[in-house]
Parts: structure tokens; sequence; C-alpha cells
């Protein structure tokens, strides 16, 4: 036999596999394919961005953000800007958060190119806050951003949490509900993926000056094995046979 007759007729569920076996090799397969941002969001919320309940589920989280937080009514940021950022200033005050320029960690921000940061070390916030044009309001935004990371401070939490209670509690939800396509890619892709991105950046700079498939400490959720044996609790032997029959029909062994 050719090598590329034996390839087509590769089997994808061997002879003898039980009824259950396509689904949990379908399964298998969705985990594989699975993006970065649709785990990401699962690993959060428990829910991939595509449910029908996620839109609901991040105005709530909003709701109970802001209030967890002491944040100001959200729409004040629109209807009374300088109030809002006067109420933010005095927020960072009294967590004696210090307030600087990008310009002053120009390295940082050569290197990624984020809106804001915070370092926890020096409990410093760098930011831009432009009274004079139309990312005022934005700039705002981000400045609640670092103040909740400020508020995250002493507190033992994942990355991935830090940034979507960061990110939810300052974006527009309402938004997300009207266009429920663009939370996957948008907020768990864009926004929360982007600083998590960064921050394993940050963390793995020290040992590891190569590509992002050679960090040190990886996110444990970017792996499908990691949703397989957890959440759905497929078998280390189903996997396997999965990974065997993906190589088998790919011609690679
Ligand atoms: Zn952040």
């Amino acid at each position: 036999m050719s090598v590329e007759s034996s390839i087509t007729k590769a089997p994808i569920f061997p002879e003898g596999s039980n009824e259950e076996k396509p689904s949990i090799m379908k399964l298998i397969k969705f985990r594989f394919k699975q993006s970065s941002a649709s785990r990401l969001a699962e690993y959060i919320t428990g829910m991939r961005p595509d449910d029908s309940r996620m839109p609901d589920r991040l105005i709530e989280d909003q709701k109970i953000l802001r209030a967890k937080y002491h944040l100001p009514p959200r729409e004040w940021r629109r209807d009374f800007p300088s109030e809002y950022e006067r109420i933010l200033r005095k927020m960072a005050k009294e967590s004696k958060t210090i307030i600087r320029s990008k310009a002053e960690y120009e390295k940082f921000f050569q290197k990624h190119s984020v809106a804001g940061l915070y370092d926890g070390a020096t409990n410093t916030t760098y930011i831009e806050i432009d009274h004079n044009t139309s990312s005022y309001i934005n700039d705002l935004g981000v400045l609640e951003h670092e103040l909740v990371h400020a508020a995250q401070r002493d507190k033992n939490m994942t990355f991935e949490l830090k940034e979507y209670e960061a990110y939810v509690a300052v974006s527009n939800n309402e938004y997300f509900k009207e266009n429920p396509e663009e939370i996957g890619f948008v907020l768990f892709g864009y926004f929360i993926g982007k600083s998590v991105e960064v921050e394993y950046f940050e963390i793995n700079k020290h040992t590891t000056s190569g590509p992002k498939s050679e960090l040190t400490i990886k996110p444990i959720w970017n792996d499908p094995q990691y949703f397989l044996k957890n959440i759905d609790k497929v078998s280390q032997v189903d996997i396997d046979e999965y990974i065997k029959n993906k190589k088998l029909v790919k011609g690679k062994i």
C-alpha cells in the first residue's frame, strides 16, 4: 500500500469504537481548534464568548465590580468628565497610587502598545490624560482601569481575573449586548487577551528572550488538554488516540 492510500484510509474513529466515541472525538477536535480568546473566556467565566448568557453576565459582573471597587456612576464619565476625573484622582490619592505620564516609562511602552500600566511594586500607574482631545473620555476609562488594578494590589488573584475585572468594570457592556459577536474577538481577544499576554511576557522576561512558544511560565488555559481533562473529563487514552489519528491523517507518521 502506498503512503498516500494509507493516509486517506486512516481511521478517524477506529473499528470497535463504541457509540460515544464519535462525539468524544468531536469534542476533542473542538478543543484543539478553540481560539485562545474563547479559552481565556471559558477559563475566567466558565462560559465561552458565544454563550447566549454571556452579555448579561458582563452587565451583571459590571454592577458587582463597580460596587466592589467603589467606582462612581459609569455614565458620569461622559456626562460630567471633570467631576469623574476629580473622583478618580481622589481615589488614587486615598490608595497612595502615584499617577505618572507614559513618557516616564518609555522603555515599557516602546515594547508594548498598551494604553496604560499599573506597577504594583511601586504602586504607580503610567497613563496619558489629554483634556483637550476627543480621547479624554477614553483616557478616563484607562485611568479607572488602572485604579481597579491598584485596588487589587494585595489580592491573591490570577492575572487573568485581574484583567477581566478591570476591563469588565469599565467597558461598555450594553454595546456587547447589542453586538455579542464582538465579545470574543474584542473583549477577550484584544483587550483582556493582549494585557494578559503582556503580563506573561513580563514575568518571563528574565528567563526567556525567545518567542512566545518558549515561555517558561505559560498560561495553563491556552492548552486544549487543560479543558479536556479538567472540564470535559476526557481520558488521556482518548486524547492520545485523537492525536495519533490526527498525525496519521496528516501523514506525519
Ligand atoms: Zn490591566
